[in-house]
């Protein structure tokens, strides 16, 4: 194989411990260290308002002087190395003077007329300020020359005439999101920050990810709305409800109510940096709509029935008491006639792990079905399945720290990843800007391709062709890891022989990819190792989804990345806790800890534990119906009820017409939420529920990392958290059973969501070691961790895969379900955008949807004009393909190849992608093909 270059590194380990001493106090720090942060580490706070340990230092606002014995002038603590041996002094009166000195130096071009104001939180120039007793000189009050909100920023407000120039925010801007919306303009006394080349901050580029003004010391940038509402009463630490990523930050809570979100610096997975989703996409939880009370249809109460096709009738709303009493005769008098695989329920990867771990039970243990699924299988089920055929683990197997830290290079394919895990994408900018080589493969020119070393642009749908390409070269030349094949590997040569047909000619002619740009990626990735490869929907949204990964897991295996910091595979997780809801069994095939439910030892364990041998349903040996199958049943007749918790079909599953009529035929359905959703037109019954910043429990990030989630405030009027609302089902239902079943685990009464937490670990070997005083106090916990004294797993297949040794399949490439012909003469793919999720339920009901207010498709500057559409973003588009239509704005641009159209499904009605997508799906993982389908475009005014 070709040289493995071993760049030298940072190692933690070989940094040794000194001593020196702080204001007389003995303090160790990490030779090499800066001096403020030691202090900090001590609990000694030296001033600064230049200084942010997320930051580089620049020593501008001479705040942090401090004394060192033995040297002739004070140091800035903030750009001080620590010395063995040190003597500092922290505080003395020089000292007090020369910080006093300082701020009134700051304070002489500063003007703010709410001036320590109890109105507003007080920010750190304030406080240090009023610290040292400056005087404040009437020219502070007055206003300053610019406009006190200087950029039209839907989400920040920004003034001027409060800037210190300590620049932290251009340096948070540039350091943490890469980005360099700001700088500073002018010189001398003149000198001023400014966004780009003096435009607006969005012109700039600007991804409203608001660290400028997370770390900005005076308020000159902050985001709006915050100084009105006052400081918070209290901090609640908890997790995004938005992506995989799991950053956790404080929600800041007043008089009940949520008023902003804070950066928590001492976040595990983030720090201070946040996207614009978790810091600004908070407020929907005040929203107008949000559901109070329990609702049903009028003529369900009347005991009228309504024929299959009949359109549901107007709302009634009633109490909890009436609303589970007619949900538990529904469902059983369902499950009494037609059987328990008559019911079905979708989980929700927006609901925590004892949520989701109580939703299967109840569809198990009280209904008697496997029918339980839930939007994994819209997203990752291929790579599940995948995986687990090639390692025998379906996650991905490295953290994004090691992997942004240690990675040498990075095949990025399919993951639209500064978009969709945007704290994850900012970690990878970082990593391209220290020298790591980053290798994109998409369609799309997406904004990662700025940092990328190589962008391969292969057809949508071509995945298999592309991977295979580029292991013919690495097994053309020798450059495969043959120590690692031959040691912890399986079937390598049928693969060998099944890549040698994808020369790069024949590659090139089905991907589109030149074969000088095959064999220079080839080289790159064989080369660079560690290697990690990172995917998203991009690779697993097609009916070759399983395929797709599996060629993928060739590659790493191949060239031996695995089991070390920097390599590995790793599928980046959509929804927030998605992750978790899979490793509780929210799916048809799997009890929690993926328990095959075709396996004796793992149903007997089940039937022990829920008391099933009693008096209970007998626990099938097939695996239930997919969200898929189940939308098809509905629409069939053949499932008679449907419960939905906290997902929205109506708008993300692919051909919408076929779900709406499907849903609107279905005898009966619940649907559980927290907002009147596309799906509650199709509903009989409405449960509202607590959304994530109204209840506890854990959620289990895309990196297998569980963290709890915090209760900041109370849910509106009568909702309640899913967790109470399933338990309190269950228990209607089994009254209505007559069934008591006994046990430890077999009831139904929990005090808290930390008692389901320890349930799950009594029955999921991986999460056996976990329990909320762990997670309280702090402890990084990756699964498996299979005991209690066990650190967890953060890289997994160290010595041997969890299938014992890699398995290579031998995967063809097979054509998209429907490509474009001379009528759909277009190839639509679809995805998301950075400022919305999913269906758009919540971000269309938050600040950050004013940033993207309506449908949008991108389309390439020939095909536009090939229909006329004029050269302008405000080109009304529409797109036709046998399902459906697509009503949007053009975007007109080059990020996508000719011939390919882009859309995502954040609205509602027609402007939905979903319409026009098809239910083709992946025959193993049943996941559909949102990723290719034949379109036609035209403008929408023709
Ligand atoms: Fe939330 Fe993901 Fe954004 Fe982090 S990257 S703030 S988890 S949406």
């Amino acid at each position: 194989m070709i040289g493995v270059n071993h760049r030298p590194r940072d190692d933690p380990d070989n940094h040794c411990v000194i001593e020196l001493e702080i204001d007389g106090r003995r303090v160790q720090a990490t030779a090499g260290g800066l001096l403020i942060d030691a202090a900090a580490s001590a609990g000694i706070a030296i001033p600064s308002l230049c200084h942010h340990r997320e930051l580089r230092p620049t020593a501008n606002c001479r705040l942090c002087m401090v004394e060192i014995e033995g040297w002739r002038v004070e140091a800035p603590a903030c750009s001080t190395r620590v010395e063995a041996g040190m003597r500092v002094r922290t505080e003395s009166p020089r000292i007090a003077e020369s910080r006093r000195a300082a701020l009134e130096l700051l304070l002489t071009r500063y003007h703010d007329p709410l001036w320590g104001r109890h109105t507003r939180p007080e920010n750190e120039f304030e406080y240090w300020c009023r610290h040292y007793g400056v005087r404040v000189p009437q020219s502070v009050f007055e206003p300053g020359d610019s406009a006190p909100d200087a950029d039209p920023h839907p989400l920040m407000r920004v003034d001027l005439e409060r800037c210190i120039l300590c620049t932290r925010c251009v340096r948070a801007c540039k350091e943490l999101q890469v980005r360099s919306v700001w700088g500073l303009a002018g010189r001398g006394e003149h000198t001023r920050l400014a966004a780009g080349l003096g435009g607006t901050m969005l012109e700039a580029r600007c991804e409203s990810c608001g660290a400028c003004a997370a770390f900005c010391p005076t308020g000159a940038l902050e985001d709006r709305g915050a100084e009105a509402a006052g400081a918070p009463d209290t901090l609640v630490t908890t997790v995004c409800p938005y992506c995989g990523v799991g950053c956790s930050y404080d929600l800041g809570v007043k008089a009940g109510r949520v008023v902003r979100v804070l950066s928590n610096p001492y976040a595990p997975v983030n720090g201070m940096h946040l996207c614009v989703k978790g810091r600004y996409g908070w407020d929907f939880v005040h929203h107008a709509e949000r559901l109070t009370q329990p609702r049903v249809r009028r003529e369900l109460l009347e005991a009228r029935a309504r024929g299959p096709h009949e359109a549901r009738g107007e709302w009634v709303g009633v109490d909890w008491d009436t609303a589970l009493a007619l949900v538990a005769e529904k469902l059983e008098t369902v499950r009494r006639q037609s059987g328990p695989d008559a019911i079905a329920l979708l989980a929700s990867a927006k609901c925590t792990n004892e949520e989701n771990y109580l939703i299967q039970k109840l569809a198990r243990q009280v209904i008697g079905t496997h029918n339980v699924d839930h939007c994994a299988r819209l997203c990752h089920a291929s790579t599940v399945a995948g995986l687990l055929l090639a390692l025998g683990s379906g996650a991905m197997s490295n953290t994004m720290a090691d992997i942004a830290a240690e990675a040498r290079a990075i095949l990025v394919i399919g993951s639209n990843t500064t978009e969709q895990h945007p704290v994850f994408g900012s970690m990878l900018r970082r990593a391209a800007e220290r020298g790591t080589q980053i290798v994109v493969a998409d369609p799309r020119r997406i904004e990662l391709c700025e940092f990328a070393t190589l962008h391969l642009r292969q057809r949508p749908g071509t995945d298999i062709a592309l991977v295979n390409g580029l292991l013919q070269l690495i097994f053309a030349n020798g450059w495969e890891d043959r120590a690692f094949i031959a040691a912890r590997t399986e079937g390598v040569d049928a693969l060998r022989t099944l890549v040698a047909r994808y020369t790069p000619a024949r590659v090139a002619e089905i991907t589109g990819v030149a074969a000088a740009e095959l064999a220079a990626a080839a080289a790159l990735l064989a080369r660079e190792r560690p290697m990690a490869v990172l995917w998203a929907m991009g690779i697993t949204q097609h009916t070759t989804g399983v395929s797709n990964v599996l060629a993928l897991a060739n590659l790493q295996l191949a060239l031996g990345n695995f089991g070390m910091p920097g390599a590995g595979v790793n599928p980046l997780r959509g929804q927030n806790n998605v992750q978790g809801a899979c490793d509780m069994g929210g799916l048809p095939n799997v009890f929690p800890g993926y328990q095959p439910v075709s396996d004796a030892a793992a149903r007997e364990r089940f039937v022990s534990a829920w008391a099933l041998s009693d008096d209970g349903p007998a626990i099938g040996v097939r695996p239930g119906l997919t969200v898929t199958e189940m939308i098809g049943a509905a629409g069939a007749g053949t499932l008679r009820a449907l419960m939905i918790v906290g997902e929205n079909p109506a708008l993300t599953d692919p051909d919408l017409n076929h779900v709406r009529r499907s849903l609107g035929a279905a005898e009966f359905v619940v649907l559980q939420e927290i907002l009147p959703s596309a799906t509650a037109a199709f509903a009989d019954v409405l449960l509202p529920a607590a959304a994530w910043a109204e209840k506890d429990g854990t959620f289990t990030n895309t990196e297998r990392r569980v963290q709890r989630v915090r209760q900041a405030v109370e849910p509106p009027g009568e909702a309640r958290p899913d967790w109470a609302i399933v338990a309190d089902l269950a228990t209607r239902l089994l009254e209505r059973q007559g069934r008591t079943p006994r046990g430890p685990r077999a009831g139904w009464h929990y005090a808290s969501p930390a008692d389901v937490l320890d349930e799950i670990a009594a029955l999921t070997p991986s999460y056996a070691g976990i329990d909320v005083h762990r997670l309280e106090r702090g402890e990084t916990l990756h699964w498996p961790v299979p005991a209690k004294d066990h650190p967890g797993t953060p890289i997994l297949h160290r010595e041997r895969f969890s299938r014992g040794k890699g398995a290579f399949h031998a995967v063809e490439h097979a054509d998209a379900a429907e490509l474009p012909d001379a009528q759909y003469p277009l190839l639509l793919t679809t995805g998301r955008v950075l400022e919305h999720w999913h269906g758009g339920e919540m971000t269309r009901r938050s600040a950050v949807g004013a940033l993207c207010p309506e449908p949008e498709v991108e389309i390439h500057p020939s095909d536009a004009r090939a229909i006329g559409l004029a050269d302008s973003d405000a080109a009304a588009l529409r797109l036709v393909s046998r399902r459906g239509v697509l009503h949007a704005r053009a975007w007109i641009t080059d990020r996508v190849p000719e011939g390919v159209v882009f859309g995502n499904f954040h609205f509602p009605d027609d402007g939905n992608v979903n319409n026009l997508t098809l239910t083709a799906v992946d025959p193993v993982a049943k996941i559909p093909e949102y990723k290719v389908c034949a379109v036609r475009a035209e403008p929408a005014t023709a």
